[in-house]
Formats: structure tokens, C-alpha cells, sequence
């Protein structure tokens, strides 16, 4: 891999093995555990590329190069402001991204990361968001995409993949299953790679510079607090990521939020109970994108939130639905997925743990217009 890596390395979350970063690798060779990237990305005013559009801006602490694929418009989301129970809380639109959800970060930087490294075809495993953001990049950067999707997964979410071109491959059985179809698909073809947006520590790496440019648009302060839909764990983990190449040595960082509905709430059962993540068996939400029993990052997950003694909770149906109802009222349109974060906002402003002059961020992850059909029936005449 070229010099821009050097500096930079993956270690395993879970046994703490280093190895070099590699187009090579999606997961611990050790031990199979989730490997976080760790590099030289201390960020200060003076790192900013103001010319560099984007991302890009950022590109001083990302490793891959814009120039190995086409820009699609990633990056410099707005920052907007709604009402939410009489609080002013900042809304950082990454439901405005190219494809619509904040996936757009990731896949930007591991589409180029991965043909930088000689990688020639992407397998991945989504029915859903990440499988239309990698496809999107892989037409950018010239990748072959190839979605693998349970067998029973609505071809509406599969449109827009299928668009940018992507071949996608119905795998029967459970959603495991469907992972392990693409994983063997990996093993099997030295020019392909398992590009999965739940395990590759370089797509963490991309999503993070959604902190980066909050704190920016903030002039250059940090949230309090930021409330992050949470189900495999990538924005929150980024967010952590971002935030903390911009503490200086003691500074305090913003308390994350872990949002997940209460139909499947690994994490926020988990940092209720004191102890490490369990796998659950998901019950029926509107908020898929964050229906995952078991993360693959479950150690980044527990110590994000809490090294910024930050906390998670879990929100019912309803609630995510009152705060879908909450922001379309403001002309915000968002996808259940990314209500879930403001129902868990508006909770900890009941229940007093937001203060009138704490500085909160909710991620807005994902466009309503993803989601055509459950808002349609939840604005039925
Ligand atoms: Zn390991």
C-alpha cells in the first residue's frame, strides 16, 4: 500500500493484535474480532483543507486519497437547527448525502482505500442503505459490486444498488447466513474483498468526519451531547473517533449517545445491565437500519459511550414514530432509522439529563424518502 499509510495501523478490538493495514484484511486473522484504525489524525484548525471538497477537507487524517475516485458530493452535510420539546438541538443532515444516508462517508474512503489496494470487486452483505452507498462508490471508483441480500428482502430497498449497478445475489436463511455467503464469496476470489460496512475499520475512518465537521460548524466547539442511531455501531464508533482527534491531552468529550429501538436493543441493554454486549433476538421495528441482534464492534460500542460517560437507551415504536411526526412538523424528513435518535433526545430532555445550555447534536442518518412505504402508511389519510 502506498506511503499515505504510514503512521496508520488496525488493532483488534478484542485480543489488541497490531497488523498493518491491507486490502487484505476485514477482521482480526488472530482471533475473527473487529479491528479499529488507528493513525496519525490529530486535527486542529490548521489540518483543514478549505479547497478540498467535502470530506476531503479532512483528507490530512483519512487514509485513501480523493484521487482514485470521482466525487460524488460526500461530505459538508448541513448543520440545522430544530425545536425539539422547547430545546434548540442541532441536526446534522447526513440524510442529505449522494445516496441519501450517512454511508455515503464510509463507503467514499473504503471504495478508494480497497482499489488503492488492488481490490477489483466488493462483496458485501445489506438490504438496505450501506448496499446503495458502496455501490454508489464502487461506480465512482470503478469496482465491481456484488450485494448479497436475504432472500426475503424487499426489492424496493434494493433499487437504487441495482441503479448504480451492482449485481445482487439472493442468499436464503438467516441474516448470518447471508454474511457468510458473501465472506465465502471473498475467500474464494484473490480480486475480490469483503467491503461490509459492520466490520471494516476504514469505513469508521470516513464516517468520522461527520464529527469533524460538526465541531467545525459549531465554530470550532464540540457538542455536549450527541445522539447516534445505533445498530451495528459505525456512526457511533465514528463519532468517538472524530471527536477524539480533536481532544487535546484531558479535554472533555461529548457524551455519546448509543439510540436504538427497544425491538433490538443489544447496546442499550447491555449498558444498562453494566456488562458486555449479548446478541438478542429482534423483534418487528419501522427502524430496520438499526435492527442488528448482535454488533460486530461490540468493544468500540461500550467504550465510546463509555469513555465520554455517555449512556444509551432504548425507544418504542410509537416514540419513534411521534418523533418522525416531530421533525417532518419542521420540514425535516427523515427515515424511522434516524427518528430513533431524536426519540432518545426528546427522552433525556423529559427526563432532565439535558440542561438548557448543553450544546446537543442529533445525527439525522438516513432521508425519509428511503422509507417511502412505512411513512406512507403512518400518513395515511
Ligand atoms: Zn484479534
Amino acid at each position: 500500500m502506498s506511503n499515505h499509510l504510514s503512521g496508520w495501523e488496525f488493532r483488534c478490538e478484542r485480543c489488541g493484535e497490531r497488523h498493518a493495514p491491507s486490502a487484505r484484511l476485514w477482521h482480526c486473522p488472530a482471533c475473527g474480532g473487529a479491528l479499529a484504525m488507528i493513525g496519525p489524525d490529530r486535527v486542529d484548525t490548521r489540518s483543514i483543507q478549505h479547497d478540498a471538497p467535502g470530506i476531503w477537507r479532512y483528507g490530512n487524517v483519512l487514509p485513501a486519497r480523493p484521487g482514485s475516485g470521482r466525487f460524488l458530493g460526500e461530505g459538508m452535510t448541513p448543520l440545522v437547527s430544530a425545536r425539539v420539546d422547547g430545546h434548540e438541538v442541532h441536526l446534522k443532515l447526513d440524510s442529505l448525502l449522494p445516496t441519501g444516508s450517512f454511508k455515503d462517508r464510509g463507503a467514499s474512503l473504503l471504495a478508494r482505500f480497497l482499489r488503492d489496494g488492488g481490490i477489483e470487486r466488493i462483496v458485501l452483505d445489506s438490504s438496505g442503505n450501506a448496499a446503495s452507498a458502496m455501490a454508489a462508490y464502487a461506480a465512482a471508483t470503478g469496482l465491481e459490486c456484488v450485494v448479497y441480500v436475504p432472500a426475503n428482502a424487499s426489492p424496493g430497498k434494493l433499487v437504487q444498488a441495482r441503479a448504480f449497478g451492482a449485481s445482487v445475489v439472493p442468499v436464503e436463511g438467516s441474516r448470518e447466513d447471508v454474511a457468510s455467503a458473501a465472506q465465502r464469496a471473498v475467500e474464494a476470489d484473490e480480486s475480490a474483498m469483503y467491503a461490509s460496512h459492520n466490520w471494516h475499520p476504514v469505513f469508521v475512518e470516513g464516517v468520522k468526519t461527520w464529527a469533524l465537521e460538526v465541531w467545525e460548524q459549531l465554530g470550532y466547539r464540540k457538542p455536549d451531547l450527541a445522539f447516534v442511531p445505533t445498530g451495528g455501531g459505525s456512526a457511533l464508533v465514528a463519532a468517538w473517533r472524530g471527536f477524539s482527534t480533536l481532544a487535546e491531552p484531558g479535554a472533555v468529550l461529548p457524551r455519546l449517545v448509543g439510540c436504538q429501538p427497544a425491538a433490538c436493543a443489544p447496546v442499550a441493554e447491555a449498558w444498562l445491565r453494566g456488562d458486555e454486549i449479548r446478541a438478542v433476538s429482534p423483534g418487528p421495528t419501522l427502524a430496520e437500519g438499526t435492527r442488528i441482534a448482535l454488533p460486530s464492534r461490540p468493544v468500540q460500542i461500550m467504550d465510546a459511550i463509555r469513555s465520554t460517560e455517555g449512556f444509551a437507551d432504548a425507544v418504542s415504536e410509537v416514540e419513534i414514530v411521534n418523533a418522525l411526526h416531530l421533525l417532518a412538523g419542521q420540514g425535516i424528513y427523515v427515515e424511522p432509522t434516524a427518528a430513533v435518535a431524536v426519540a432518545a433526545c426528546r427522552r433525556a430532555i423529559e427526563r432532565g439529563d439535558v440542561s438548557e445550555d448543553d450544546l446537543v447534536v442529533v445525527h439525522v442518518t438516513g432521508n425519509g424518502l428511503k422509507a417511502t412505504d412505512t411513512i406512507a402508511a403512518l400518513v395515511a389519510p
